[in-house]
């Protein structure tokens, strides 16, 4: 047997500009955050649940989905973490300020589960269940991207407070 050839390496700046439609839902979804500072999900006429952001397909029905249901910007905490270890953020390319914390919300009206920044990272003042409700960019500085909505904000008070 032979010894293993050297491989080769080049190291390469690849440039890779590039857009992507978010579609014609994916587009409402931002201009309703934008007009009314409210959510739009959509209902699947077959097993009816409400899914935001709208798509256009029902993945478990496979159906097409046209009805745009309006939802309020407030749902209950499912599920979070505080994150403490920089790292990249892939929406910016650059490294969030810890701690952070990320949250699962159960937005009301809508049968799936959103996620987004909670600005509480004072473990003993988040819990789940608690009431959030989005806070957004002014309307002028919004790009028509997730960061449109700053973040989730605590509504509740914990009770002995
Ligand atoms: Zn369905």
């Amino acid at each position: 047997m032979s010894a293993p050839e050297l491989l080769t390496m080049t190291s390469p700046d690849v440039g890779m500009p590039y857009e992507w439609s978010i579609g014609i839902y994916g587009s409402k979804f931002f201009q309703e955050i934008r007009a009314n500072q409210r959510f739009v999900g959509i209902r699947c006429p077959q097993c009816g649940k409400v899914r935001i952001p709208p798509r256009r397909v029902c993945g478990p029905c496979f159906r097409e989905l046209d009805e745009l249901v309006p939802l309020p910007p407030t749902g209950t905490i499912i599920a979070f973490t505080i994150v403490n270890y920089p790292f990249i953020d892939p929406a910016t390319g650059l490294e969030r300020p810890v701690p952070y914390t990320y949250g699962y919300i159960q937005l009301d009206g809508a049968d799936n589960i959103f996620s987004h920044i909670i600005n509480e990272t004072d473990e003993t003042r988040i819990k789940v269940g608690m009431r959030v409700r989005a806070v957004f960019k002014p309307a002028a500085e919004m790009q028509g991207n997730i960061q449109d909505i700053r973040h989730f904000e605590i509504i509740e008070v914990q009770h002995g407070e």
